[in-house]
C-alpha cells in the first residue's frame, strides 16, 4: 500500500573505482511515508544516499518529485526539496545552534526565500531542548541533542524528502527512542522520509515500508510490518532465532 512515490530510483549502481559498492538498486519512496532501508555494515545505505541527492557519479535514475535525473546534481536536488541528514552530522562545532540552522535554509535564501522564522519555530516546536540551547555552540551539545541539530538544520530547507543516514549512530538507548519518536512525529507534517539504519528494530517499528540491502543489492523488500515478522529478517538484523 504505497502511496504515489515522491522519489523512485531505478537501476541506481554507483562504484568506488573498480569496486562496485550499490548495484542495481530499485527504491520508491511513497508521498508522506517513512521508508527504510537496513542492512549490515558497509551494504552500501550512505553510498546509496549519496547517490540519490548527487554526492556521488552513480549510474541509472533518480526520479525525485515527477523529474527524471541520471546521476543528479546536489545542487538541483537540493533546491528540488531534497535534504540529507548526513551520518556524522556535519555540524558547524564552533556556531551555535541558532545560527547551524540557519545555514539549513541559505538555499531557499538565495533563491529569495527570506522568511526563516517559521521554519525555526516549527524546529523549535520539535525539538524544545535546541530553543533552549540556541546560543550555546553547536560542539558542546550532547549526541542526542548534535543529531536533533542535525534534522533541524535539514528542515529549515522545509524539504520534501528527508533523508536520514543512520540517526540513531552512536546514541544511548533512551535517545534513539526519542529521536524515533520525533521521526514518527515528522509524518504528520507531510514530509517523506527514507531512513537508513543498522538499528533494524527501531527502523522497522516506525517505517511503512522497508528495504534489505546486502553488499549493495536489494535483496528484500516488503511492508515494515511484513518484515519484522519475517524469519530471514528476525534472523539476521533481529537477534532472535
Ligand atoms: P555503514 O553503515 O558502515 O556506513 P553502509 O551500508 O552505509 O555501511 P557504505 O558506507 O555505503 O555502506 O559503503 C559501501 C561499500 O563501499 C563498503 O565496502 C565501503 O568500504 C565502500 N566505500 C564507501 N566509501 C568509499 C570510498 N569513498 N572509497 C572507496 N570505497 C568506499
Amino acid at each position: 500500500p504505497l502511496n504515489p512515490p515522491v522519489l523512485e530510483v531505478r537501476n541506481l549502481s554507483v562504484a568506488y573505482g573498480k569496486v562496485e559498492a550499490l548495484t542495481r538498486a530499485n527504491l520508491r519512496v511513497g508521498e508522506g511515508q517513512i521508508v527504510t532501508v537496513i542492512g549490515p555494515n558497509g551494504a552500501g545505505k550512505s553510498t546509496m544516499l549519496s547517490a540519490i541527492i548527487g554526492l556521488l557519479r552513480s549510474h541509472g535514475q533518480v526520479c525525485f518529485d515527477g523529474r527524471v535525473a541520471v546521476s543528479p546534481e546536489v545542487e538541483r536536488m537540493v533546491d528540488g526539496g531534497m535534504s540529507l541528514v548526513p551520518e556524522k552530522r556535519e555540524l558547524f562545532g564552533e556556531m551555535s545552534v541558532e545560527d547551524n540552522l540557519l545555514l539549513g535554509a541559505f538555499h531557499r535564501y538565495r533563491s529569495g526565500e527570506r522568511n526563516y522564522r517559521e521554519p525555526m519555530a516549527q524546529v523549535f516546536a520539535l525539538f524544545p531542548r535546541l530553543q533552549e540551547r540556541r546560543r550555546q555552540r553547536a560542539a558542546t551539545l550532547s549526541g542526542g541533542e548534535r543529531q536533533m541539530l542535525a534534522i533541524g538544520r535539514a528542515l529549515m530547507g522545509k524539504p520534501r524528502l528527508l533523508m536520514l543516514d543512520e540517526p540513531s549512530l552512536g546514541l544511548a538507548p533512551l535517545i534513539t527512542r526519542e529521536i524515533f519518536r520525533i521521526v514518527a512525529d515528522l509524518r504528520s507534517t507531510g514530509v517523506s522520509i527514507l531512513l537508513v539504519e543498522q538499528n533494524a528494530r527501531a527502523a522497522l517499528a516506525v517505517a511503512d515500508y522497508a528495504y534489505v540491502l546486502e553488499t549493495g543489492s536489494v535483496v528484500m523488500e516488503g511492508p515494515a510490518a511484513r518484515l519484522r515478522h519475517d524469519p530471514r529478517v528476525l534472523d539476521t538484523y533481529l537477534g532472535l532465532g
